[in-house]
């Protein structure tokens, strides 16, 4: 008898139907002789009107009781697919993140899970029971409820199948695998038969939001079985694994894109060796995200400094660099709004130079214009105007031969 944990997103437990939808899912798979652990999230858009109702109260509210109102989304959809199996004659019972024995950091709205005690989930299981886990919430050493980010659901799933060395993750979504690229803005995009957790990682962490990318994490970690599959049609989906087999001699797997980021530029740096540092450790410090950086020193012997952030970063990271100012030791702040990122990823780029440059050409030939760039060995990402980001999107996937 294996054990299989099984998740399913929003839109799979959007309805009473679609939660009865579900329930016939998890039985077959304990009609396979299997026990089953099953993750599930908030009800279709019901995490977007929680945040939405909060903002109606306050504009900034605060983060442990955000935390609070948002976990009460999954433990509404945990109860109504308890009951819903019950009712199809099924022993099943439903665990909110604190009774799994889900432990995180002590960081509200985006904590990472610290340990899992397994001990109430293995009870259960032992007694033959399907148990139903609320995703995206943990507790702290204190006993103060957290969430793990947005999509965190995905990553309680494979959590718990690592600390349950379950023999399978099952992703059940509303698509039917991992595409080349996003299916809901490219036609093109094709479904991969599979994809390793390294190109799956970059993919995640470069906004292709079907993986929350500490899933991926976790999967890569402890080489957890993960597959991405559709809750609605039965059919095969995208295995996500160590090295996967390529189906076609590809150089680029993936197209991935975010929308909403900002490029600031600080002007006149002292070029001095530590300002850099003392730039860098002082955002880090207010728990503000930087992604690309590119300095450039001038004539005069100071330095200009660009990096990109999320756009919702944009007050708190300028009041920081304002209120810094002296000790920074710059001139000049200035910001550009409205840019996108987009990415291409693959795992034979290391070994095939030229595939950055093919990129810049598309763009070129395109007319879109490049602000910032960056590489890593599987990855080349341009941002872009926001404008110009799904034209980028699609010229790419067709110009490496990604679609059907
Ligand atoms: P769930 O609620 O099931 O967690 P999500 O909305 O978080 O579902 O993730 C599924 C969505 O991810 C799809 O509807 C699709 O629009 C989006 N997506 C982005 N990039 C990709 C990709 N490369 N392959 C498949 N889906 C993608
Ligand atoms: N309900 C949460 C969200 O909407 C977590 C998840 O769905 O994975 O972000
Ligand atoms: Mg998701």
């Amino acid at each position: 008898m294996g054990l299989i944990v099984q998740k399913f997103g929003g839109t799979s437990v959007g309805s009473p139907e679609r939660i009865l939808n579900v329930a016939a899912c998890v039985k077959e798979e304990t009609e396979r002789g299997n026990n089953v652990v099953v993750v599930v999230s908030a009800m279709g858009k019901s995490t977007d009107h929680l945040v939405s109702l909060a903002k109606e109260i306050s504009a900034q509210p605060n983060k442990r009781e955000m935390d609070m109102l948002l976990s009460t989304g999954e433990q509404v959809t945990i109860s109504l697919l308890s009951m819903a199996l019950n009712q199809q004659g099924l022993n099943a019972v439903s665990f909110t993140g604190w009774q799994a024995g889900i432990v995180t950091e002590p960081v509200h709205g985006n904590a990472r899970i610290s340990n899992i005690n397994t001990e109430a989930i293995q009870t259960q299981i032992a007694a033959g029971k399907v148990v139903i886990v609320a995703g995206f919430q943990g507790i702290t050493e204190d006993g103060e409820i957290t969430t793990l980010g947005r999509g965190g659901s995905d990553t309680t799933a494979v959590a718990l199948a690592a600390a349950l060395k379950a023999d399978k993750c099952d992703i059940y979504t509303d698509v039917t695998g991992v595409f080349t690229t996003d299916p809901r803005y490219v036609k093109a995009a094709r479904k991969l038969l599979s994809i390793s957790y390294d190109e799956m990682l970059e993919l995640a962490n470069l906004g292709a939001g079907v993986l929350h990318p500490r899933a991926v994490e976790f999967a890569k970690n402890y080489q957890v079985r993960l597959e991405v599959r559709s809750s609605m049609e039965k059919t095969e989906g995208t295995i996500i694994e160590g090295e996967a087999t390529m189906e076609q001699n590809l150089v680029v797997r993936g197209v991935a894109f975010e929308d909403e980021i900002t490029r600031v530029t600080v002007l006149g740096l002292t070029n001095s060796l530590t300002s850099l540092s003392t730039i860098f450790t002082t955002l880090a410090e207010n728990h503000l995200n930087v992604d690309i950086i590119i300095q450039s020193t001038t004539e005069g012997g100071t330095a200009n400094l660009s990096f990109s952030i999320h756009t919702n970063d944009l007050l708190e990271t300028l009041k920081v660099l304002e209120d810094n100012k002296e000790v920074l030791g710059y001139d000049q702040l200035d910001a550009e709004n409205k840019l996108a990122k987009v990415s291409i990823v693959g795992s034979g780029m290391v070994s095939n130079p030229g595939v950055a440059a093919k990129m810049f050409e598309i763009l070129a030939a395109n007319n879109i214009q490049i602000k910032m760039v960056s590489t890593s060995e599987i990855k080349v990402s341009a941002v872009v105007e926001e404008k110009h980001m799904l034209g980028a999107v699609e010229a790419l996937h067709a110009a490496f031969e990604l679609g059907e």
